[in-house]
This record gives C-alpha cells, sequence and structure tokens, in this order.
C-alpha cells in the first residue's frame, strides 16, 4: 500500500477507494515537540480501539467523523479528508500549558470550557493562536471556525459525561477535524489517552490518578496499565455495542 504520511504516531497508507484512507496506529510515543522519544508498548492497539469506540458512538450522537471501521487491532480505514492545520483544545480543568502561561494552579476548575486553537506546525512549536492571528491566516472561513467552536463543545458535553461514569475526570483534550469532498466537517485523528488529561477518580493522589500521556511526559512509570486501565473502563461503560 502507498503511504501517504507518516505521523508521531501514526502511519496513513491510501487504499484501493480513493474516498479511503488507512490508519495505522503505532507504539511510539513523543512528547514536548518530539523532543521526548519513546515507545509504549501495545500504546498502537489501544488508542486505536479506544479512538474506534469513541468516534463511533460520537457517531451514534450526531458527531460527523471520519470513522468507517477497524479492519484490525492496530488500524482504522477512515473517509479521506483534509485536515485542517488547526488544534482544537477544549480544557474543563486548568493543566500543562495552561497553568504555565496564566499561573493557574493545576486542578483549577475552570468556571466554563475552553476552547482554544493552536496552529499545527511542529516547526514553529503549535503555537496558540488570537482570533485575529486564526482570521490573518484563513485555515479555516469565520463560520467553520464557529462550527468547530461549536462541534468541540458539544463532544466535550458528551464526554465528559461519559467519562464520568467511567469515574474518569475529563481535564483537557485535542481535536482536529478535516474536511471531506463536500467540504463537510468531520472529526477526524484520535480521541485517545495520548491527546487527553484524564485523572482517575478512584485514586486521591496526584500522581497515581493520572491516566494519560503525562506519565509518559513527567515519567511516573506504568504508562501501559494507566492506557489498559482507560481502554477497559471506556469499553465496560461503552457495552457490546461498540467493542
Ligand atoms: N495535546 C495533544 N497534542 C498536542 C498538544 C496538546 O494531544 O500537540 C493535548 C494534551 O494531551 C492535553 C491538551 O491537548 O490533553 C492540552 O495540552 P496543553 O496545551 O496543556 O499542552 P502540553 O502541556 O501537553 O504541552
Amino acid at each position: 500500500m502507498e503511504k501517504r504520511y507518516e505521523g508521531k504516531a501514526k502511519i496513513l497508507y491510501a487504499t484501493d477507494d480513493p474516498d479511503v484512507l488507512l490508519t495505522v496506529f503505532k507504539d511510539d510515543a513523543t512528547a514536548f515537540n518530539a523532543q521526548k522519544r519513546g515507545q509504549i508498548q501495545g500504546k498502537g492497539e489501544i488508542n486505536c480501539t479506544i479512538t474506534a469506540a469513541l468516534f463511533a458512538w460520537l457517531g451514534s450522537l450526531g458527531i460527523p467523523t471520519h470513522y468507517l471501521d477497524q479492519p484490525a487491532p492496530t488500524q482504522l480505514r477512515v473517509k479521506s479528508v483534509q485536515i485542517i492545520p488547526l488544534e482544537v483544545v477544549v480544557r474543563n480543568i486548568a493543566a500543562g500549558s495552561l497553568c504555565k502561561q496564566t499561573g493557574l494552579a493545576e486542578g483549577t476548575v475552570l468556571p466554563f470550557p475552553l476552547v482554544e486553537f493552536y496552529l499545527k506546525d511542529d516547526a514553529l512549536g503549535d503555537p496558540l493562536l488570537t482570533p485575529d492571528r486564526l482570521r490573518l491566516l484563513n485555515l479555516a472561513t469565520p463560520s467553520q471556525v464557529e462550527e468547530l467552536r461549536r462541534l468541540a463543545l458539544r463532544i466535550n458535553e458528551h464526554l465528559s459525561a461519559f467519562f464520568q461514569r467511567c469515574e474518569i475526570t475529563l481535564v483537557d483534550f485535542k481535536l482536529e477535524f478535516g474536511l471531506d469532498s463536500h467540504q463537510q466537517i468531520l472529526l477526524a485523528d484520535e480521541i485517545s489517552p495520548d491527546t487527553c488529561r484524564l485523572w482517575d477518580q478512584q485514586q486521591s493522589d496526584p500522581q497515581a490518578r493520572v491516566l494519560d500521556k503525562d506519565r509518559f511526559r513527567k515519567d511516573l512509570g506504568q504508562v501501559e496499565s494507566a492506557y489498559q486501565t482507560v481502554q477497559q473502563r471506556i469499553l465496560a461503560q461503552l457495552g457490546p455495542a461498540y467493542t
């Protein structure tokens, strides 16, 4: 198969159908704009399975996604889309760069969900965009930006309530979107412990509760078992229709 693109955590292949791509999830892990590199055993399979389950479930709730099916444990078939080069981050609780840039204490519950747009450009270090810079770069029209914000907030409502049922707090997460051949905006990429901050409500210790890539970023150990816990709780909550 023809390789279309290789990213840090996934490889994209063309298929016989020009409207369909195959995404293969890797165990490779990177952090701090790829300055830290490693492997998380079994991550490809876990992130692929979690993404498939959550995208199928969000699709059933009326969120348009690029997901088609999961032909193998590390593979997703997805609709071919043109990725909008923006990272859309939604935050419910202060962590990570929000704390560094604002001085808010980690764990501060935000009075409303924050939606932020970052430029998806590794060479520039994925900078945070202001509304005017977003307009200047014109990577999406103002009405598309509004649609991205609406979709991100709807996804946050669904996911926050869902993770609550898993006894996990959805702290923040990153989404990517693409345009299909009809210019429709579809949720794309992945939703996984690589792209979300997830805190275990069954643990009170601030390090023990971390169930996401911060375990890798901060060398907290037990990365694989944290990812497995997330997968198990999600699949148990969704039930057989999505597993
Ligand atoms: N995130 C991501 N990819 C990126 C940057 C951020 O998936 O390139 C996710 C990250 O895992 C977290 C959220 O987006 O769930 C917010 O990340 P933040 O801006 O705090 O950056 P970080 O502290 O991870 O550098």
